[in-house]
Parts: structure tokens; C-alpha cells; sequence
């Protein structure tokens, strides 16, 4: 007998009509003589609502209250999916995450899953009920109600596929697919059959939203296969595996193009280039949890100044100038802040043993006369900053370029 587990994302469950189709998936699987296990994330849009809610009440909500609020949206979806299974004659019931109970380490809104003890879960499960527990969230040590980080209903049924040592995991959402870039920002993507953990981690962290970043990790930390299905129409999605040797596109360089949106770049001009300038300037900024990205140092023309770029989301940009600006122990002769930019990239393990992937990127974007203000690579990837107007034309033309049409 195999053990699968099914994700459904906020979409797949997002009205009664919905929920009423994902569990006649729910059912085809069941009806195969599988050990089912349901994780289900929110309805979509109400995760939205309930930070709205946060944010009326105070801007500084407290943390733990915080997860205790936005966790609500998924205790909704896993009784309703239970209810309708029940209506079926099925045995099934909601498990919240504290009844099974999945403990996390790590802060509130960002904690992990450490450990999930799976003893009356596998009791339930061995006497043919169906669980449907609640994704996003967790326990921590001290009993308290914690949150995965936005999307992690994801990272919630790979690590369930872990401790129940799960035979498949299926993660079924509103596309039937990982595409080679988004399939709503450019018609020509095409779907990806197999893609691996490497790459997929790269275009998660890279704005490919797809997938929550860390649940890839913990997909390839713990060797655990995704399948990405549409739970809207059936056709065969894409598989998420360790690395493997790519036949059918032998010579594809670039596997995927993510963009993110919002991102903003503040330059600090005339700061002084000696040893820990630049830890003063990122030190208030990480404590302030401001996320500092992308991060361009020009070189010194006189070996006394230098200019300092980095890009941080545009939501950060007010607290952000006032922290530079509050800062003692730094100075420089001009700030500017400049918004409404976006970071495209090109991913590929590819381009390890591929020469001249820089050049063919920039020559494309220029053929379209897209500006590059700042670049970032690693091994299998390349970023570049341009206006936030150019994105769906520079994934058209990367697309074109690196032959994903
Ligand atoms: P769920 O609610 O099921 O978790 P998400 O909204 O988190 O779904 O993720 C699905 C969305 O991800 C799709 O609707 C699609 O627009 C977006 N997306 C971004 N990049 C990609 C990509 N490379 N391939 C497929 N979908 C992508
Ligand atoms: N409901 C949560 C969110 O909207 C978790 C998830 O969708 O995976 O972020
Ligand atoms: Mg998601």
C-alpha cells in the first residue's frame, strides 16, 4: 500500500465549488488503495485578509498573535474538504497542526519544520481515515501557534512526505506545471517535464513563486520527489528530482526565467572606501530585518571614496532612508533612492560549461534597448536590474534568445 501525500494551494480550494472538485481527487487517489494524507493551505485570498486585518489593528502587531491570526485560514479549508469527504461516506478529518502536533524551530512568520511526530496520525491513517491537515503551520517549543512563511503550505507536505515516508508527493495548484517563466507574463512558456532541485530553488528564490523557496530546499535535503499537477484540468505536470541527465534538450543552456517586481535601488555616493563601511551600513539594516539583495561596490577612483549600490524591496525604501540617514556612524555625500525596478534572471545548470551566457543575455536585452543598472551571477544563474516597465519584454526576448519558445 502506498502513502501519498496531496497538496492543495489556495486556488485549488478557493470556493465551495472548488473544494467540492479536489476532493473527488482526493477520492481517485483513495479509491486506488493508497494511505492518503491531505495538506491544504488557506482559500485563496483569505491569508491576504487576515494581514490586512493585522495591519489595522496595529503596525505593530505582536508576532505570536500574528501567526495565530493568519493561520486561521487553513483550520477553514481542512474542515470543509473533511466535510465534503465525510458527505461521501468517507471516514476523514481536519488535523490542525498542533494535534499532530508538527513542531518548528525559527521565528514567528518564518519558522521551519523540525520534527513531526507521526504516531496518532499513522494510528489514523491505519485505520483507513483520511487526514486533512491544516498546511503554513506549526507548534513551537512552547506550545505556541507558528507560520512557515508566505506559500508554506508547500514546505508543510514535503516535510509530511518525509516523516511518513511518503511514496509520492503531489503538489496540485492552479497551473499544470513548472513553466520555463511564468505562463501569465508570457504566452510562449512552455512546461519543464522534469526540472532539478538546484534549478528550481534558484527560480523560487528569484521571483518563480511557483514553489515556496525553502520547501525546495527541504525537497533536496531530504531527496523527496515534487510532482507539480493542475488540480483544474488532468495532464501530466512536472517533476521535481535530484539531478539528472537532460536527453530531450541536449542543447538547452537556460532551463527557466523568473523576474520579481517591487524592487528598489538605493545608492549611498561618497562614502568613505576603508574596511567596515559597509558592515556599518548593512548592520542597522539587518537588524531592522530589511532585506538587502543585490549589492554593487564601484571601485575607488582616488582610493579615498567609493559609491555604494543595493536593492531592497520598494515597501522597505521609507524605513530604510531613515535608518541611513539616523546612521552616525557612516557618512557620504549624496542618498538616492530609485523604485518601480524589477530583476530578471536566466537559470541554468547549463550554463556552467557554457561560455559567453553574460554576453548573449546583454546583447538581447539591448536589442530592445532595456537598460542593465545592476547584475548579479552565481553558477547557475545571471540577474540584471532594469525598470520594472520592461519586464514582460525582456522575458520575451531572453525567452526567444535562449530558445524556450
Ligand atoms: P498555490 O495557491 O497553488 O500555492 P501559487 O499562486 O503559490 O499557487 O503558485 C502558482 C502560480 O505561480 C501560477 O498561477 C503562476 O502564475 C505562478 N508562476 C510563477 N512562475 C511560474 C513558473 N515558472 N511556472 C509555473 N507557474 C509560475
Ligand atoms: N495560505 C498561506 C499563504 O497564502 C500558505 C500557502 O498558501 O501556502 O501564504
Ligand atoms: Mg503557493
Amino acid at each position: 500500500m502506498k502513502t501519498i501525500v496531496l497538496k492543495f494551494g489556495g486556488t485549488s480550494v478557493g470556493s465551495i465549488d472548488r473544494i467540492k472538485k479536489v476532493t473527488k481527487i482526493i477520492l481517485n487517489h483513495k479509491r486506488k488503495k493508497n494511505r492518503v494524507i491531505v495538506v491544504s493551505s488557506a482559500m485563496s485570498g483569505v491569508t491576504n485578509d487576515l494581514v490586512k486585518k493585522s495591519k489595522l489593528i496595529s503596525n505593530n502587531f505582536d508576532k505570536a498573535e500574528h501567526d495565530v491570526l493568519v493561520s486561521t485560514g487553513e483550520q477553514v479549508a481542512c474542515a470543509l474538504i473533511a466535510g465534503r469527504l465525510n458527505h461521501h461516506g468517507f471516514s476523514a478529518r481536519s488535523w490542525m497542526s498542533w494535534q499532530i502536533p508538527i513542531i518548528t524551530d525559527g521565528p514567528y512568520s518564518n519558522a521551519r519544520i523540525d520534527k513531526i511526530l507521526t504516531k496518532d496520525l499513522q494510528k489514523y491513517l491505519k485505520s483507513g481515515g483520511i487526514p486533512v491537515v491544516t498546511g503554513f503551520q506549526g507548534i513551537n517549543n512552547h506550545s505556541r501557534l507558528t507560520t512557515l512563511g508566505r506559500g508554506g503550505s508547500d514546505a508543510s507536505a514535503i516535510m509530511i512526505a518525509k516523516f511518513f515516508k511518503a511514496d509520492e508527493c503531489i503538489v496540485y495548484t492552479d497551473v499544470d506545471g513548472i513553466y520555463t517563466t511564468d505562463p501569465r507574463l508570457h504566452k510562449k512558456a512552455k512546461k519543464i517535464k522534469q526540472i532539478e532541485y538546484d534549478e528550481m530553488l534558484e527560480m523560487a528564490s528569484l521571483g518563480s513563486n511557483v514553489m515556496q523557496p525553502t520547501s525546495v530546499q527541504d525537497a533536496k535535503l531530504n531527496n523527496i520527489d515534487i510532482s507539480v499537477k493542475s488540480s483544474f484540468i488532468s495532464k501530466p505536470g512536472t517533476l521535481i528530482t535530484k539531478s539528472f541527465k537532460k536527453k530531450e534538450f541536449s542543447n538547452q543552456i537556460i532551463t527557466g526565467i523568473s523576474s520579481t517586481k517591487n524592487d528598489a535601488k538605493i545608492t549611498i555616493a561618497g562614502v568613505k572606501d576603508k574596511p567596515g563601511v559597509a558592515a556599518l551600513i548593512f548592520e542597522p539594516l539587518s537588524k531592522n530585518l530589511i532585506n538587502v539583495d543585490m549589492v554593487v561596490q564601484n571601485i575607488s577612483l582616488d582610493g579615498k571614496e567609493t559609491d555604494l549600490t543595493f536593492t531592497i524591496k520598494s515597501e522597505d525604501v521609507k524605513k530604510t532612508e531613515k535608518i541611513i540617514k539616523g546612521n552616525k556612524k557612516i557618512s557620504y555625500r549624496r542618498l538616492s533612492f530609485d523604485k518601480n525596478l524589477a530583476k530578471i534572471s536566466i537559470i541554468g545548470v547549463g550554463m556552467i560549461t557554457a561560455p559567453g551566457i553574460t554576453y548573449r543575455m546583454f546583447k538581447a536585452l539591448a536589442s530592445k534597448k532595456i537598460n542593465i543598472m545592476v547584475i548579479s551571477t552565481s553558477e547557475i544563474k545571471i540577474s540584471v536590474l532594469v525598470s520594472a516597465i520592461h519586464v514582460k519584454k525582456a522575458i520575451a526576448v531572453l525567452h526567444k534568445e535562449f530558445k524556450l519558445d
